[in-house]
């Protein structure tokens, strides 16, 4: 296994819609074990491939002792929103946004051998799989601002909140 390279903005691959994953082989069990590695030596509760270069539909996730990956990930969202809640993002160092997130969603896919998963989630894991899918559509949490009076540093916001983790 290895640490990959986070990728930041300026870097043209998070801005590309990635590829679904065809090929479930041992190149793809890497690519999974290396982002999983990744993550947790920069404890993000989440990371998408284009954040590793690679322009491919995968993205690995971390919240709550929960882990895993999901291939070709495709959400079903709730009506209703989640209290907005300031995120991170790795590619986007050090500053935050509180972003308004759908409350609950259902992620369909597959795991890195084609095997169907599916996954219910709510509050932060469901805001980390519509994070990370944004990530595969080339898609940034500053889309998603609607105006720049809430941006902020992390570290200086965290001195006035709670911690909050990059995903
Ligand atoms: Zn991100």
């Amino acid at each position: 296994m290895a640490i990959l390279n986070i990728r930041i903005i300026g870097d043209p691959v998070l801005r590309t819609v990635a590829d679904p994953v065809t090929e479930f082989g041992p190149e793809l069990a890497r690519l999974v074990a290396d982002m999983t590695e990744t993550m947790e030596d920069v404890e993000g509760a989440g990371l998408a491939a284009p954040q590793v270069g690679v322009s491919l539909r995968v993205f690995t996730y971390r919240i709550g002792g929960i882990e895993g990956h999901i291939i070709n990930p495709v959400l079903e969202n709730s009506d209703d929103f989640q209290a907005d809640e300031v995120e991170g993002c790795l590619s986007i160092p050090g500053l935050g946004f509180p972003v308004r997130r759908y409350r609950a969603t259902r992620v369909t896919g597959v795991d890195l051998n084609g095997n169907p998963v599916s996954v219910d989630a709510e509050g932060m894991l469901a805001r980390c799989f519509q994070h990370e899918t944004d990530h595969l559509d080339g898609i940034l949490f500053f889309d998603r601002m609607k105006s720049l009076t809430s941006l902020t540093y992390l570290d200086e916001y965290s001195r006035y909140h709670a911690k909050d983790e990059d995903d």
